[in-house]
């Protein structure tokens, strides 16, 4: 059965007026799912027994069964393993971030978009798995529901955007590459009669898709762009990410030049350090010439080992080497803080490792 989270507002008014209900329904149908976090159809007493009982009939409130959650010594990060109707895994997880002096309080959600991705970047432990399916809109949406549920609980008062509640489209898969349901994903966090979440709020992260980062710039939602980049030349970048070859160093960076131009909003660029392969002071000379013309933010990420990759993280003097040749080139970045390594938060890495596990 279909998730009620897979419909979009207009189709469920047709549907509810099909079966002889009144389209306004739909409006507290969507309060109570949205914003009172209902379950189950059955909690929802605005609604009439006849609705109740077509909802029933046809639809399921959440499509995401959990398999397991695991929490990070630190307590500041879970990570979720979630199957699907189909018995497909993926996996979402949840960061909590305390003011730091330079930043707020925050949460962040890192979802799926896809189960596996056929991208193939070789120390990403989601490439390793190969590609299965798309994900629909609502199994992409349900996954911020679901913890939007636990953070109620935890927290005590709904957790919203005021309060600082970031999505982030970083854990398994491509989001450009499900490009309609990742940016009709995108407006249902940002519906403000929903979810309610700031368009600045939520990123989408791109291995970088180049006809697709250019379509992103002419739609009509203020999200930010993350482009992972990983390497300042082609023979570097081609070695880790295959779709280098497609769509090489130069069209991607003019592909984020025109982004910016059309947008006026700056690029977010992710660099995986890996040591021996892209962290020398040469390449972080040629990754400040390459990104200085640009207005962007650079986030340096140490990796996190995979079950199926010889990648080690670079050394914090090494990091810290690279970070200085980037601040010569006047070029904004963060060194981003490790969460939840001993829960195997990174990207595919907990299915990888249950896969494993399971047989
Ligand atoms: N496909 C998209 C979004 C998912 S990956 C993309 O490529 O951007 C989100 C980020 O996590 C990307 O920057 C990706 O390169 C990075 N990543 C993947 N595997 C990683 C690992 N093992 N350690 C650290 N970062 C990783």
């Amino acid at each position: 059965m279909i998730s009620i989270f897979d419909k979009k507002k207009e189709d469920l008014k047709l549907d509810f007026e099909n079966a002889g209900i009144k389209g306004y329904r739909v409006d507290q149908l969507w309060q109570a799912i949205y914003v009172d976090l209902s379950s189950d159809f059955d909690e929802i007493k605005t609604l009439p027994s006849e609705a109740i009982d077509y909802l029933k009939s046809s639809h399921v409130v959440s499509p995401l069964q959990l398999v397991v959650k695991r929490k990070s010594k630190d307590k500041s990060t879970d990570k979720y393993l979630w199957k699907l109707h189909d018995n497909k895994l993926i996996e979402t997880v949840l960061m909590r971030y305390d003011e730091d002096g330079h930043r707020r309080r925050r949460r962040t959600v890192c979802i799926s978009s896809q189960v596996g991705c056929a991208l193939d970047c070789k120390f990403c432990a989601t490439g390793q798995q190969g590609f299965s399916r798309q994900l629909t809109v609502g199994e992409i949406v349900s996954q911020v529901i679901e913890i939007k549920k636990d953070l109620l609980i935890e927290e005590g008062r709904p957790f919203n955007n005021e309060n600082n509640l970031n999505i982030v489209f970083m854990g398994m898969g491509e989001p450009l590459a499900n490009y309609s349901r990742t940016i009709e994903a995108a407006k249902r966090f940002n519906d403000q009669k929903g979810l309610n979440i700031g368009a600045r709020n939520i990123t989408i992260s791109t291995v970088g898709l180049v006809p697709k980062i250019l379509d992103l710039a002419e739609e009509n939602i203020q999200v930010n762009l993350a482009v992972s980049i990983h390497a300042p030349d082609d023979d570097t970048r081609s070695e880790t990410v295959p779709i280098n070859k497609t769509y090489p160093i130069t069209e991607l960076i003019n592909a984020c030049k025109k982004y910016i131009e059309i947008t006026n909003r700056k690029v977010f660029f992710e660099y995986v350090l890996l040591q021996g392969q892209n962290d020398s002071i040469s390449h972080a000379d040629k990754l400040g010439r390459l990104l200085k013309p640009l207005m962007c933010h650079l986030n340096l990420i140490p990796v996190n080992p995979t079950l199926k990759s010889n990648y080690i993280r670079s050394n914090s003097e090494k990091i810290n080497a690279f970070r200085e040749v980037i601040d010569k080139y006047g070029i904004p970045s963060t060194i981003r803080m490790e969460k939840g390594i001993d829960i195997n938060a990174g990207c595919g890495q907990l299915k990888s490792e249950y896969i494993e596990i399971e047989g």
